[in-house]
């Protein structure tokens, strides 16, 4: 049986993507060239650059009002992009575990940060409630979805001042946002969008014309969104990896078809967690993200023999994220209904055997 990769990222990839990337490897477009092999600045790639950003517009439905970006360094890059960008007096964080403490701790370097909210007393098991900002703070942050703990916004902090800037890694593309309710977006590509080496930037026109502007051309936001994401090399590889990955998602039916599914899956797979007599889900049940699902064995030293019993069965990379340990199963958009029913049957066998 196919193997099944549950890992947080680089993560599971539909096999359209992996196919056209093959083909694009022996000839594009029909230039006799491989893709990696053509000029950033030659018409077929800057055509594919601007379809990439047209599907992603389509799919999540975002207007004239922002741009969309491929930027460099990933994820992390952005943690450090955004204050450099536009720290000028406080910014407003919302603590929920690992990547937001990294985003934080970047943001310091860069000028005064506020913790606005946190669920630290809580081992992050649960999405802080109770964001307060005020006019001090140019604007707030906050991670979407928490990859390591399996906890998720489900609404979205309102602000009066500043802009809400959200960390969207692990959930981008996988349920309907509302864009307008952001002054930028950010993701990493290799979790819900395509291979590692490209990173989305989303960001409102007039942000992009408030950047400061003594920082590197790399990290200035401007210059990105001048130069069409362009002003250096870009990983073309990489964005036309994403490029498939947004056709494979219109032609699911788009967003609204992706979640339903994603919400089919995540229902499943937590429906066994509560049910098995083996295993506990380890966030509260109103922040559970339908992403990553974390959970562990009531009985922690039967988690490697459950492991083991999983990749006998070809259900590979649910081990834990070593801050936290356990078992995560990331049900990304690529990880189909039935790759979910493969794992809940490998938990009823387990537990048939540790009866
Ligand atoms: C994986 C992840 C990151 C780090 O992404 P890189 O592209 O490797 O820098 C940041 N934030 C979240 C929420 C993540 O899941």
């Amino acid at each position: 049986m196919k193997p099944i990769n549950f890992g947080a990222g680089p993560a599971a990839l539909p096999e359209p993507v992996i196919t056209g990337l093959r083909q694009s490897l022996t000839v594009f477009a029909n230039t006799g060239f491989s893709l990696i092999e053509l000029s950033h600045r030659s018409g077929h790639i800057q055509e594919m650059i601007a379809d990439t950003t047209l599907r992603l517009r389509t799919l999540l439905n975002i207007s004239d009002s922002y741009e969309v970006l491929w930027l460099p360094g990933g994820a992390s890059l952005q943690f450090a992009m955004i204050p450099m960008n536009f720290l000028t007096r406080r910014a407003a964080y919302v603590n929920s575990g690992y990547w937001s403490q990294k985003a934080i701790t970047e943001a310091l370097r860069f000028g005064p940060v506020d913790i606005v909210a946190s669920s630290e007393a809580h081992s992050f098991t649960a999405i802080p409630q109770n964001v307060h900002c005020n006019a001090s703070h140019n604007y707030l942050h906050i991670t979407s979805n928490n990859t390591i703990y399996g906890t998720q916004f489900n609404v979205y902090p309102e602000i009066t001042d500043g802009f809400l800037v959200a960390d969207m890694s692990s959930d981008i593309c996988s349920r309907t946002i509302d864009i307008n309710q952001f002054g930028i977006i950010y993701a990493g590509a290799q979790k819900n969008l395509g291979p590692a080496g490209v990173c989305l930037g989303i960001i409102r026109n007039d942000l992009v014309k408030e950047v400061k502007k003594d920082i590197p051309f790399m990290l200035n936001y401007q210059v990105h969104a001048d130069k069409k994401s362009c002003y250096n090399t870009p990983p073309v590889y990489a964005i036309y990896g994403v490029n498939l990955l947004l056709q494979w998602l219109l032609e699911q039916g788009g967003i609204p078809v992706v979640e339903k599914n994603n919400r089919k899956k995540a229902r499943k797979l937590y429906a066994e967690i509560d049910r098995n007599s083996c295993f506990y889900a380890v966030a509260e049940k109103a922040d559970r993200s339908i992403m990553n699902v974390v959970f562990r064995c009531h009985d922690e030293r039967l988690e490697s023999s459950f492991l083991n019993l999983c990749v006998e069965h070809g259900l590979h990379a649910l081990k834990g994220h070593r801050a936290v340990g356990g078992l995560r199963a990331s049900l990304y958009n690529a990880i189909d209904v039935s790759a979910v029913e493969r794992l809940v049957a490998c938990m009823r066998e387990f537990e048939a055997l540790n009866q």
